[in-house]
Parts: C-alpha cells; structure tokens; sequence
C-alpha cells in the first residue's frame, strides 16, 4: 500500500484562486532512493469532471439564479437584523446551469483516484519533496487545479543506515584480523569493495571509505560508506582451539601483559585504584 494522503489547509480566509495542494507519502527502499526509480502512484482526490469539462453544466448554458435573481446575494432575517449573505444555490455567482451535468450532478467536479508516474532523481531522501504541477485538486468552478507534492520517506535497510549523504555500516571481523590486520569484502551499493582493516584494530574503529556514499541528488558529490568495526568473539570452540586460545592468553599474561592489552591493563589499574580509595 502506497502512503497516505491529506490535503493541505489554505491559509487565512478569503476565496482559493486554485484548488488544493496535496501531499503524498511515497516510502522507498533505498536502493531506490539513491539510484532514482521511476514509480505509479495511486492518487485519491477531487478532478474536473470530463462530461462538461469541470462546468457542472450538461449543454454548457447556465440561467439566472432562480433564488437571488442573479444577484449573487440573499437577505436573511436573523432576529431584528437583515444579513446579506452569498446566495447558497449559486454559491455567489448569479447564475445556476439550466440543465445539470449527469455525470457530476452538477457539481463541475468528481471523486476519482488516479495513477501517475513520478520520476524519483537519484540522491534523494527522506522529507525530499517532488512537486507535480497541476496534479492537485481540481480548482473550484474552472479554476487551476493545485499541486501534488509526493514526499519521500525512505525505508530502514539491512545493512545500511543513512546519515544524510554518508551511509554506516558495521563490519564484524575475527581476533586474528583486527590483531593482524585484514582485506574485508564489504557491500557497498555499487557492489562488494575490499576493505583494508589494518593491523590492531580496536572494536568500534570506524574506517571511512571516501565516496563510497550516497551520491547528493543537490550537489552530486557522494558521501562516504563509515564502516564501524566489530571484533567478534569466537564461539562454540573444539578442543584444539580452545586450547589453542588459552596457549595464546597465557602467552599474554606474562610481565609483558601491558604492552599487549593496554586497555584491559589501564581498566584493572583503575579498578585496583578505586578498591584501595574506596577501602582506606
Ligand atoms: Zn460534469
Ligand atoms: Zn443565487
């Protein structure tokens, strides 16, 4: 199901010239989003009637008013007072059609949903907005038709988060390539890159791929793919590598401990500290 749609207020009083603005929600994949796409949207709304061409008038003649004998506007006793008033049968114009249109009753205007194409430029995103001139609701009485604006709202991705023309994505890696360093096949839109970890990196470094981004649909200038790095801990080990692991944390535990595993080093330094305020 496509978006919703409302209808835009006019502001203050007085007569619209034209008929109604109209917004329509249009939810994108991303991909679509970047690459441009071409979509039918469905649009419910008020248009001109074709059998009379928006008239309201079967023959296209139209006679004087019967209830304000063309003049537009009526006496009304409220109380004491006489109000004028626009004539309610024709709504202030003086005239009223002889014989009434049978496809719209007279109204000049119908209910009906339309398709329409819109063409979607690449680079766009949420709260972007396209404007489709004349595609709005019919204008009252033969007057202009409003504009429709389809407003993008792009869908959450697997894999990528969107920061304007930057897109992040996290990238796990094993101990051994953080530790040793590593070429990654990341995806990126275009398809998969390698991406270079290099040698101790830490969980949570974030390496930026320059361009790799969203390319602007304002400035055509890509943006950048921020891969965020996640060490994974390995999980459900066979004996060898189990043992294998713990050969390797010993080996790390000597008097070098530091030098290896500085954080860890710094962070039991801390809390040693803490013990021995908190305790004297
Ligand atoms: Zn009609
Ligand atoms: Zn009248």
């Amino acid at each position: 199901m496509f978006g919703d749609i409302f209808a835009d207020i006019f502001g203050g009083g007085g007569r619209p010239r034209r008929g109604s603005d109209l917004r329509y929600l249009l939810d994108l994949d991303l991909e679509e989003a970047v690459f441009g796409c071409d979509k039918t949207i469905e649009v419910p709304g008020i248009v001109a009637c074709d059998g009379c061409k928006g008239s309201g008038s079967a023959d296209g003649r139209s006679k004087t008013c019967p209830t304000c004998r063309g003049q537009g506007r009526v006496r009304m006793q409220n109380g004491i007072f006489s109000v004028q008033q626009a004539c309610p049968q024709c709504r202030g114009s003086g005239r009223v059609v002889e014989t009434p249109c049978a496809q719209c009753h007279g109204e000049g205007h119908v209910e009906r949903t339309r398709r329409l194409e819109v063409r979607i430029p690449a680079g766009v995103d949420s709260g972007d907005r396209i404007r489709l001139s004349g595609q709005g609701e019919a204008g009252p009485a033969g007057l202009p038709a409003g504009d429709l604006y389809v407003e993008v709202r792009v869908r959450e991705h697997a894999i990528f988060q969107r920061d304007g023309d930057d897109l992040h994505c996290e990238v796990p890696v094993r101990i051994a390539q953080a530790a040793l360093g590593a070429e990654i096949a990341v995806p990126t839109l275009d398809g998969e890159v390698s991406l270079s970890v290099p040698p101790e990196t830490q969980s949570g470094q974030a390496i930026r791929m320059r361009g790799r981004g969203v390319r602007s649909v304002r400035s055509g200038r890509a943006g950048d793919l921020i891969c965020r790095i996640v060490v994974e801990t390995p999980v459900q080990l066979t004996r060898e590598q189990r043992e294998l692991l713990e050969q390797l944390d010993a080996s790390m535990c000597d008097d070098d401990a530091a030098q290896h595993s500085p954080r860890a080093h710094s962070f039991l330094d801390g809390v040693k500290s803490f013990w021995s305020r908190v305790t004297s």
